[in-house]
């Protein structure tokens, strides 16, 4: 499959493995520091292309050494970054991850992903892509308010399209997101974005809140696993059982791995367990992109199929 991904394009510094969380004035250690491909929509990017998808990528940077390796980092994994835009005027941003086994924080400089304006995206790029993928709508202000029509655009001309809320760090959840719904084939909310964007703490409840007749939502649910509606009754797929390192990125290699399936129109139950196995991979190497598996080294999971 073609696939393009507008989105975010950033660096991460990784802090792995805290003596203790960092509070105000105090200074604490950890066991080690990586600097790797960020960005939700990036990371996504990386692992369809490692699953052998075709993939290019559309998003802007500022004219500086961040977004040199970015762009490096993308084309040393295939994915062909000819879209990106490149602004002087703005820098390019980047997130430092202080992470653990157990969870993360992360602390966002957007510059220049809150640049990125839909009206100045060349619909060009949808030529010749047979799926259009978006992550972190709230992250992305400039691309925003055009997103919808943007959507609508791809699926006139033939396109799927996927779309992954990320975060809100406003936490406002704005209904503007909702309102797209209409033009996505697939939603990948996490469990946190699914209720603050329904309003249900329920899973089952969020998933029928959302259900339009179109869209498939698939919620992430850590090492849960993930759930979806079948025939209006809630399916849950058990994660697997791994013992994680770093889980930046795990519901971006998912999201991968789900529409990696999902292309070739793989049973439901079967493509949520491909992804699973895809995010669960993931998580054993610091850094989003380290531990994208190939399609083979999914597959193996799968044989050794050690769900929870
Ligand atoms: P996000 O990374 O977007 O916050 P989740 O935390 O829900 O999303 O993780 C995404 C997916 O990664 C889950 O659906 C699951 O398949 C996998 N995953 C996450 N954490 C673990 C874990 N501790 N063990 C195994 N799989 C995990």
């Amino acid at each position: 499959m073609n696939i393009l991904v507008i989105g975010e394009l950033n660096a991460d510094l990784i802090l792995r493995n805290y003596s203790a969380f960092p509070s105000l004035g105090r200074e604490v250690l950890v066991e080690d520091a990586t600097l790797t491909l960020g960005s939700a929509s990036a990371i996504c990017a990386v692992g369809l292309a490692r699953l052998g998808e075709q993939v290019r990528f559309l998003g802007k940077v500022g004219n500086d050494h961040w977004a040199d390796l970015c762009l490096n980092w993308l084309a040393a994994r295939g994915v062909d970054a000819g879209p990106v835009i490149r602004d002087a005027t703005t820098q390019t941003g980047i997130t430092v991850s202080i992470t653990s086994a157990r969870d993360r924080a992360l602390v966002t400089y957007p510059g220049a992903m809150a640049a990125l304006r839909a009206e100045e995206i060349d619909l060009r790029a949808l030529t010749g892509c047979d799926h259009l993928h978006v992550s972190s709508f709230f992250l992305q202000p400039g691309l925003r308010p055009g997103l919808k029509r943007l959507l609508e655009c791809a699926r006139r001309q033939g396109l799927t399209v996927s779309l992954d809320p990320g975060f809100d760090p406003l936490e406002n959840w704005g209904k503007d997101l909702i309102d797209c719904l209409t033009e996505v084939d697939v939603f990948l909310p996490n469990e946190v974005e699914l209720e603050a964007i329904s309003g249900h703490a329920e899973v089952g409840a969020a998933l029928q809140s959302l259900a339009n007749g179109r869209t498939l939502t698939v919620a992430k649910l850590g090492a849960a696993g993930c759930a979806v509606l079948k025939g209006g009754e809630v399916m849950r797929v058990p994660g697997f059982r791994v013992n994680p390192i770093d889980t930046t990125g795990a519901g971006d290699s998912f999201n991968a791995g789900f529409l990696h399936a999902w292309f070739k129109k793989t049973a439901l139950e079967e493509a949520l367990l491909f992804a699973n196995a895809c995010a669960a991979l993931s998580t054993l190497s610091p850094g989003g992109i380290g531990g994208q598996p190939t399609e083979s080294q999914a597959q193996e999971l799968l044989m050794k199929g050690a769900c929870r």
